[in-house]
């Protein structure tokens, strides 16, 4: 398993959402418990819906790779993973499972309660890594968990161009300067959106808009 400790002026903010992205379960749980393999997990949730508690939060895992996040960097310093089965789109994407979005939503709500996060700090792991990472994407519904990270948290008026939109989304100024493209993409699978293309259309300019002020 691998792990390393947290700093102590590192506080645990943030959940970030995942697909494992692998042929099947017992790959995907061989490779986060595989201390060769550089990567882990906090938790890992089947299709199932079995929670598999692999490393304590209090330790950090090593689940999000260079990421960053508004003013963050490193986000393994800043949270705590959970991993969904899921082949992902290089094996086969498919809709999460019922029970899957059941016991999210028990581990979210402890997690939640436990480390004082609040539902605009769960994250996809395409939100904070947008140019390498494309999980759990647009076939991964928040909102079936009730969770609503963009609530009415900004009321406004003002017309905002693609680039405040995506500030305010949260992606880090670094990302939006070399890789606006990726960042829409991402977007794009917050809004649950069929196709994953790069176009910045009226629609989704639109959608966007709704997204972040409701
Ligand atoms: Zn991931």
């Amino acid at each position: 398993m691998n792990y390393s400790f947290r700093k102590k002026n590192k506080t645990v903010k943030y959940i970030v959402l995942h697909y494992t992205g692998m042929k099947n379960f017992n790959l995907a749980y061989q490779k986060l418990t595989d201390q060769n393999s550089n990567v882990s997990s906090h938790y890992l949730i089947s299709r199932k819906g079995n929670i598999f508690n692999l490393l304590c939060p209090k330790y950090k895992a090593w689940h999000a790779g260079q990421s960053k996040w508004k003013n963050l960097t490193n986000m393994n310093d800043h949270s705590i993973s959970i991993e969904l089965e899921n082949k992902g789109h290089e094996f086969g994407y498919s809709f999460f499972t019922k029970k899957q979005y059941i016991s999210l939503k028990k581990l979210i709500c402890s997690l939640k309660t436990n480390f004082y996060i609040s539902d605009e700090n769960i994250v996809f792991h395409s939100d904070i890594a947008p140019n390498r990472k494309q999980d759990p994407g647009e076939k991964f519904y928040l909102d079936k968990i009730g969770i609503n990270r963009f609530k009415k948290k900004i009321q406004s008026k003002k017309k905002y161009n693609i680039n405040e939109l995506l500030s305010l989304y949260g992606f880090h100024k670094l990302y939006i300067k070399d890789y606006k493209q990726l960042c829409i993409k991402a977007v794009k699978r917050s809004l649950n959106y069929d196709q994953i293309t790069l176009n910045e259309s009226k629609k989704f300019l639109k959608d966007f808009y709704n997204l972040l002020f409701d």
